[in-house]
């Protein structure tokens, strides 16, 4: 018995002398809430910031949220009960968080909205994204492009407008960002929105479905397109462009005299790349979500160290309650001509994903 209890006792110096080393490792729990795995992009970002984190000595609770609001809600509520310090947020609905985001505050706990811009909480201390603004105009330049390139003898040029998700604060700069360069040539005339479908009231897609978006086109095409052609539909986001050009493909388009519409796109999701190589969808925007991954990294290690993490806009990103210091990376156009290059070079891609 004695013996027994000496080996306990030694055991149990063992675990304490080597605990505190354990520990003093350890630089705290950092909650990382993505909104879904429905596209990759997310994925990537979720994981990336995982590997990050634990290189830098956090311990990482990663979490996808299926684009269920009360599952992201009971997710980040968790994250705060285990003594999370930091929480990095890509949210579903940027309007949703205050009160958790409140009882987050009351805890102590710093808050990253990732990409998204959470709205109507002062309980957001940084925001990492990309210069969303920039990603419209990127957009609607390369669909003018487009419509040069694929339709030269033609004008007025028919467009369909598609917005990303209303409850997402990106989609209406996307939409902002892309009407910037679009309205001077619905105002010359030289764009025609012939269902006069336009705004992000009318043209929004909830929680950025790509059966939405089709189901939407099919119903464009079938009340408005049967005589006249449409020549160009702005899309904001790969999997939305999917289901556009499904319903395109549909009716004929891409076959024949039926020239494939100019189609937008963004994130460039790999079967987006395959099918702008394949003359489908014109275009995309890469965003390099291991820079943005890297970003929100880079901001909570300085939260922690008690520094001030680095931002390039103190403007532009007003929450409803104030100003978000953020941190915006570029995003860059692809195309035909491009994608290659940009994606591969930049090491996202390797050559043999893109060609087979
Ligand atoms: C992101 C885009 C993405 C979209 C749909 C937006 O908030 O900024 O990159 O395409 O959500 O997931």
């Amino acid at each position: 018995m004695k013996k027994l209890g000496a080996l306990i006792a030694s055991f149990a110096i063992g675990i304490a002398s080597f605990t505190p080393f354990a520990y003093a490792q350890d630089k705290g729990v950092v909650g990382i809430s993505m909104p879904t795995k429905t596209s990759t992009r997310w994925i990537s970002d979720g994981e990336t910031m995982e590997k990050l984190f634990k290189e830098a000595g956090y311990t990482p609770d990663l979490q996808f949220a299926d684009d269920d609001i009360p599952n992201q809600l009971a997710q980040i509520e968790n994250m705060v009960t285990k003594g999370a310090k930091v929480l990095v947020i890509g949210a579903i609905d940027g309007t949703t968080l205050s009160d958790i985001l409140q009882k987050a505050a009351d805890a102590g706990v710093k808050v990253i909205a990732y990409d998204r811009l959470i709205r109507d909480s002062g309980n957001v201390d940084y925001y990492a994204t990309f210069d969303n603004f920039q990603v419209g105009v990127l957009q609607a330049t390369s669909l003018v492009n487009g419509l040069k390139a694929k339709f030269p003898d033609t004008k007025p040029w028919n467009v369909e407008l598609f917005g990303g998700s209303p409850d997402d604060n990106n989609a209406f700069f996307f939409y902002d960002g892309a009407m910037s360069v679009l309205q001077p040539l619905i105002d010359s005339g030289d764009i025609v929105i012939k269902s006069g479908q336009m705004g992000m009231d009318q043209v929004g897609t909830l929680r950025w479905d790509g059966t939405v978006a089709q189901a939407r086109m099919e119903n464009l095409l079938s009340s408005t397109y049967t005589e006249d052609k449409l020549h160009g539909a702005l899309s904001p986001y790969d999997g939305l462009s999917i289901g556009i050009l499904s319903a395109l493909k549909g009716v004929g388009y891409g076959s024949g005299d039926m020239t494939m519409p100019v189609v937008t796109g963004q994130d460039a999701e790999l079967p987006s790349v395959k099918s702008i190589l394949a003359d489908e969808q014109y275009s995309t925007v890469f965003k390099d979500t291991r820079e943005l991954a890297k970003v929100a990294v880079t901001m909570v290690d300085a939260i922690m160290g008690g520094k001030t993490p680095e931002v390039n806009d103190e403007k532009t990103y007003n929450n409803g309650v104030k100003v978000v210091p953020s941190y915006l990376l570029k995003p860059v156009a692809v195309d035909k001509a491009n994608a290659k290059d940009v994606l591969v070079g930049a090491g996202y891609y390797t050559a043999d994903q893109i060609d087979n």
